[in-house]
């Protein structure tokens, strides 16, 4: 219902605004709590894109980190719901605490080393691997648990990842992109490109 009175419509109008309130993913990178493990804006706002959420639809996000990638699957649509799976305790508070802080204390947080730790967890309409993919298993586990015509998305930042990626391209196919961002900073009394590390990405559907 549109409320008659014109006040309310600006508090409306005033909640909604801003980047820190906007449900496009690619929020600020100090939006979260976070150690320095965390996906950055722009690879995370082009990682969402690719997950493609869904009203209604659950999202594993394994190697949550600092739980963005959950965090900002859940916000794109209120029945959005998402699991993050982190090996380190501390991590793991962090995601909850973040979650709770962006208006989504529904995530659900398992402790826990992937795969072994995905057993018995709900299937997923998507998953997204953002560390622990040389794991043994780690990609057939979230690919076997994916249902027909669900996602995986898998973001390397090494060496080693990558070629677990590339390898397992050959087998399930799918598409490949290298993200690679320059921020602007300081040199000296000059502005130059900061590179970030580059990001390769898979992605498939099921
Ligand atoms: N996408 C996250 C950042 C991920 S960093 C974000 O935006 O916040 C990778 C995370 O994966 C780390 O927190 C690490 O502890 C976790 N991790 C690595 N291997 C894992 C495994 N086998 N099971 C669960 N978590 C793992």
């Amino acid at each position: 219902p549109v409320p008659d009175d014109p006040g309310a419509l600006n508090v409306v109008a005033i909640r909604c605004a801003g980047p820190g309130t906007s449900v496009v993913p690619g929020l600020p990178d100090d939006s979260y709590d976070h150690d320095g493990q965390i996906t950055k804006r722009e690879v995370r706002a082009i990682t969402l894109a690719r997950l493609g959420p869904v009203p209604g639809e659950l999202l594993w996000d394994v190697g949550g980190g600092a739980g963005s990638i959950g965090i900002e699957w859940m916000r794109a649509h209120r029945s959005c719901r998402a699991i993050a799976i982190e090996e380190r305790e501390r991590r793991a508070a962090r995601i909850e605490a973040n979650a709770a802080a962006l208006g989504v204390p529904g995530l659900r947080v398992v402790v826990g080393e992937a795969p072994a730790a995905l057993a018995g967890l709900p299937a997923p309409d998507a998953v997204f691997i953002g560390g622990g993919v040389t794991a043994p298993g780690m990609v057939d586990a979230c690919w076997e648990a994916l249902r027909p015509g669900g996602r995986l998305v898998v973001n390397a930042v090494t060496i080693e990842s990558e070629r677990v990626v590339t390898q397992a391209r050959e087998r399930l196919g799918g598409d490949l992109a290298r993200i690679e961002i320059g921020r602007a900073g300081a040199v000296g009394g000059f502005t130059g490109w900061r590179p970030m590390m580059p990001v390769t990405q898979w992605a498939v559907t099921r």
